[in-house]
């Protein structure tokens, strides 16, 4: 199957064009980007056959198969529906829409459509996140009773654009990565979180948008989740930890790219490392999809998980907005 590329960025350079290729099956025949100039140059720089601003032109093109989509949030839904249309199977970058009920839309649209749609939740796809979830539903910690999540970060200075000073384009810490922490919780518990109260704040670098959020999610089990996202901090580190009634388990530097990090279970017993599998986690994110698409299993992410993960982190900003503790509302 061939792709198309829809946005010319950062993500796409840095590891989506290679993990695509890894997995093989067919090639990525075109960029398309906002500025012709740069989709042009973007084309050269990674053996990119086709290059333009048309994306009528480039969903015309039937030889591909399958788009993927990773311009500035507030892209995604036209972009999407486009492809969709066109009967694409779409890949689409986090946060799926600027609003749940357009990523609603887009994923209802797929599916009317037949065609496969997925959200490109990358941590989810790691042997770090994928151990820890196993260790939680096989019983290693007994009833989980509270979850934290350690994501502050310094934001490379080469992204730092859109995503500090560019609310239409969906900028701010809270759709850039406490959608990603979302997840998490949802693919680490199997929870829908129920409440949320939060803060956040501009702390240096954000110009309009926030660069730091904490906030606290309640699960409908009764554990409870403490979140903390930023863009500010060099030095913070990764993680996350999950506690329960028999034990609990400390992961660093896992709240990343790439398949690093350490996972250490503490019980009654004792101090374990624990080890887990270390692909590359954007390639098994590919892999998923593309067998979707050939009819065996679904997406790593799929894109309902992608409407909830969205969900909650409107929700987080609503209750930072307003200072109000907000029932989540999922919709239907
Ligand atoms: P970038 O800022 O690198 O790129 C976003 C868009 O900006 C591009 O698609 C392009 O617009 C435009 N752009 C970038 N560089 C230039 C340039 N030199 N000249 C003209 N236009 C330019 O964004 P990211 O790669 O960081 O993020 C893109 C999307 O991917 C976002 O939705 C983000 O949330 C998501 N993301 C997901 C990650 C994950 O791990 N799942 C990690 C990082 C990002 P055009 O669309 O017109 O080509």
């Amino acid at each position: 199957m061939n792709w198309t590329l829809v946005g010319a960025s950062t993500i796409a350079a840095q590891y989506m064009i290679d993990a695509i290729r890894a997995v093989g099956g067919g090639e990525i025949r075109r960029v398309v980007s906002g500025a012709p100039d740069h989709a042009e140059a973007y084309a050269r720089t990674h053996g990119i056959p086709l290059s333009g601003t048309d994306l009528g032109e480039a969903l015309a093109d039937p030889e591909v198969g399958a788009v993927y989509i990773s311009s500035t949030n507030e892209k995604h839904l036209t972009q999407a529906m486009a492809a969709i249309r066109a009967g694409k199977h779409v890949l689409c970058e986090k946060p799926l829409a600027m609003t749940p009920d357009d990523a609603r839309q887009m994923v209802q649209a797929a599916e009317a459509a037949g065609v496969v749609f997925a959200t490109n939740h990358h941590l989810r796809c790691s042997g770090s996140h994928q151990t820890i979830r196993e260790m939680i539903d096989t019983g290693r910690i007994g009833r989980v009773l509270s979850l934290r999540i350690h994501h502050a970060v310094a934001l490379p200075d080469n992204l730092q654009t859109w995503r500090i000073n560019a609310a239409d384009s969906g900028g701010g810490v809270i759709p850039d990565i406490t959608v990603h922490d979302a997840d998490v919780v949802r693919f680490l518990t199997g929870e829908d979180p129920v409440r949320v109260t939060a803060i956040m704040a501009a702390s240096g670098m954000g110009q309009g948008v926030e660069d730091s959020a904490m906030s606290v999610w309640a699960l409908p089990s009764g554990a409870m989740v403490m979140s903390h996202e930023s863009f500010t901090h060099p030095f913070a580190g990764t993680g996350i930890e999950v506690h329960g009634t028999e034990g609990s388990i400390f992961a660093r530097d896992v709240m990343t790219q790439r398949p690093i990090g350490t996972i250490e279970l503490v019980t009654g017993a004792g101090r374990e490392a624990v080890p887990f599998p270390d692909h590359n986690l954007y390639e098994y994110g590919v892999r998923r999809f593309v067998e979707a698409t050939e009819g065996r299993g679904t997406p790593a992410a799929t894109g309902w998980d992608g409407v909830q993960s969205l969900t909650i982190a409107h929700a987080v900003r609503e209750a930072a907005q307003t200072g109000q503790t907000i029932t989540i509302v999922y919709g239907d």
